[in-house]
């Protein structure tokens, strides 16, 4: 997602609850000294610290958000506000230095503005003893600064953490939303349409998906996977070539098996529905109808391919070869 998108927080699409609960700190004039914005990656949750951020400091008195035109909003726009900073998270979360030069930057008074806002990427990814050092500054904040911390719902945060927080939860969009968003990114509707389900209402994902090869190397393992009769072992040499080009994804290897795994339980809904045609459930939920296989697994079958692509996931996790891990899931999912 641009990172110097001007938006104000009350009008981003999917997250009007989170719109209420942060209008309502604005509104009454209570707004706390951490928030953590608790939710999955790439729905928005950094555009809607950075808008909030905007609101805060806004000089129009009169709007409850961001007026857009005063200094300040200006300063927002071109990404260029002193009293805005994000604090971004590396391999293995934020690090302990890092947390050290924010607690010096905090000491001092916000440049230009009634807050200083901190958005600190990624807090469930930090380590013990740089989560510690956040811990202290936590408890003690110093005057006229707001910490935003962002974190995945779905990982485990230091309850520590959590408890010294307000916590705001963001969820994922719906389809609609995140085609709609796609499209304003210059997105065509059936592409929307697609990323939109692909990325499970994720418009950060979405983009990322657009932006690299991963949709189109996932429809190339698809096309091999599903060609063919059933049983048919695909050729060997083709499926090792995809499982080298996998492993050149890197750290998007995450975002392709997540494809796979969307792909596999759609058939999986398609084949434990017998009221609706295959062809009805992929068409609604956005699947490329080339793309149905044409082989004919059966539920067992692709719940077992589901559990290989979870047991590949576990295994990247614990930094195995990632060729390897590739190569063991393509075998498994022919
Ligand atoms: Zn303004």
């Amino acid at each position: 997602m641009a990172e110097k998108t001007p938006l104000c927080f009350t009008r981003l699409l999917g997250h009007e609850r989170a719109g209420e609960m942060l209008k309502r700190s604005l509104v009454t004039d209570r707004i706390p000294h951490s928030f953590i914005f608790k939710g999955p990656e790439g729905v928005g949750r950094k555009l809607f610290g950075r808008g909030f951020a905007a609101a805060i400091n806004c000089r129009d008195s009169s709007t409850i958000g961001a007026c857009g035109i005063c200094s300040s909003c200006l300063k927002f726009y071109s990404g260029n506000h002193p009293d805005f900073m994000v604090v971004s998270s590396e391999k293995g979360g934020i690090r302990i230095n890092q947390v050290r030069n924010l607690s010096r930057n905090l000491s001092y008074p916000p440049y230009e503005s009634a807050m200083r806002v901190v958005i600190l990427e990624d807090v469930h990814t930090m380590r013990q003893e740089a989560a510690n050092s956040l811990l202290k500054t936590l408890e003690e904040p110093p005057e006229n600064n707001l910490l935003i911390l962002t974190a995945d719902a779905s990982r485990e945060i230091l309850a520590t953490l959590t408890s010294r927080c307000q916590v705001v939860p963001f969820c994922r969009l719906s389809n609609d939303d995140t085609a709609r968003i796609l499209k304003g990114h210059g997105v065509s509707s059936a592409e929307a349409l697609l990323l939109a389900h692909l990325s499970e209402g994720s418009p950060g994902r979405a983009l990322l998906l657009k932006e690299t090869d991963i949709v189109e190397l996932w429809k190339d393992i698809v096309a091999v996977l599903s060609s063919g009769q059933s049983g048919a072992d695909a050729d060997i040499g083709v499926l090792i070539k995809l499982a080298a080009k996998m492993a050149e994804l890197q750290e998007n290897l995450e975002h392709l098996l997540g494809l796979l795994k969307v792909w596999f339980r759609d058939l999986l809904v398609a084949a434990r529905v017998p009221a609706c045609s295959k062809e009805t459930i992929l068409q609604f939920s956005g699947v490329d109808l080339e793309l149905s296989p044409l082989k004919s697994w059966s539920s067992g079958q692709l719940f077992a391919k589901v559990q290989a692509i979870d047991s590949a996931q576990r295994a990247l996790a614990r930094n195995c070869n990632k060729l390897l891990v590739c190569e063991v899931l393509l075998f498994k999912l022919q």
